[in-house]
């Protein structure tokens, strides 16, 4: 049953297109047929695949949602943050992880850094190395998402993860820690602890997994930890060894 909190769909982006990006050779794209939205050359941080903005598979939260997020960023980039779904700031910037406190306070990591060449409140940053996406791209006012919901939208990010190709993922909340944990780690979903585990490296199959609280939920001084984590145990090795992980 479809809910009654109206029908506002579709987005900025007007045009509507499946994904039609099939593969990529190391930031040069091979585009199957006509396709509207995929910028091979990087000249948008929006949507740069080019995914289907009008997505109906879930039909409470395409009634609900008043934009669809999809990812966000350089295609090129070594680090991926994965949020659980759009929160009601991004929802209205259509930009992930902006317009509200929650999203400048992962902007101010992502310029401390030096990932982001904009103000942490800037509604489409100039992002550099790192990409921005959620399990789910619509968001319910009054709920998460449901486990089936997840599932639905799990080709888009497969198809992100897949073309991204990241060798750091920054996932956010327990959610999104267990779910990442099913197809690359070799640990049970259940002993994630994303309280404990909040700026430790966890070694994944194929890439690294730097798991982060809520952004709401942590500290200035959690914030600070997990900038300093990735300072000095991520950037200043060597962490570009860990291609060849499992295909999702
Ligand atoms: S959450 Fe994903 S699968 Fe569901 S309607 Fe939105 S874009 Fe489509």
């Amino acid at each position: 049953m479809v809910p009654k909190c109206g029908s506002k769909t579709g987005s900025r982006h007007e045009e509507t297109s499946e994904p039609r990006v099939v593969g990529r050779l190391r930031g040069t794209y091979v585009v199957a047929g006509p396709c509207q939205g995929v910028d091979a050359d990087q000249r948008e941080f929006q949507n740069p695949f080019g995914m289907d903005t009008d997505c109906q598979n879930c039909p409470e939260l395409a009634a609900c949602r008043q934009q669809l997020v999809h990812g966000y960023g350089d295609v090129g980039g070594e680090f991926l943050v994965l949020g659980e779904s759009p929160s009601a700031g991004a929802e209205q910037t259509g930009v992930p992880f902006t317009g509200d406190a929650a999203g400048r306070r992962l902007q101010r990591v992502l310029g401390e850094l030096g990932l982001s060449r904009s103000p942490p409140d800037a509604a489409e940053p100039e992002l550099q190395n790192v990409f921005c996406t959620y399990l789910t791209r619509c968001r319910h006012p009054d709920r998460p998402a449901t486990d089936e919901e997840v599932r639905s939208c799990e080709p888009f990010l497969n198809a992100e993860v897949r073309m991204i190709n990241p060798e750091i993922i920054l996932p956010i909340g327990q959610r999104v820690l267990e779910a990442l944990a099913v197809d690359y780690t070799t640990r049970a979903p259940e002993s994630f602890d994303v309280e404990a585990e909040h700026a430790t490296t966890i070694r994944g199959r194929g890439f690294e997994l730097v798991p982060m609280k809520p952004l709401d939920e942590q500290t200035d001084a959690e914030t600070d930890a997990l900038r300093d984590h990735l300072l000095e145990n991520v950037f200043a090795r060597d962490y570009r060894q860990t291609k060849g992980r499992q295909e999702r």
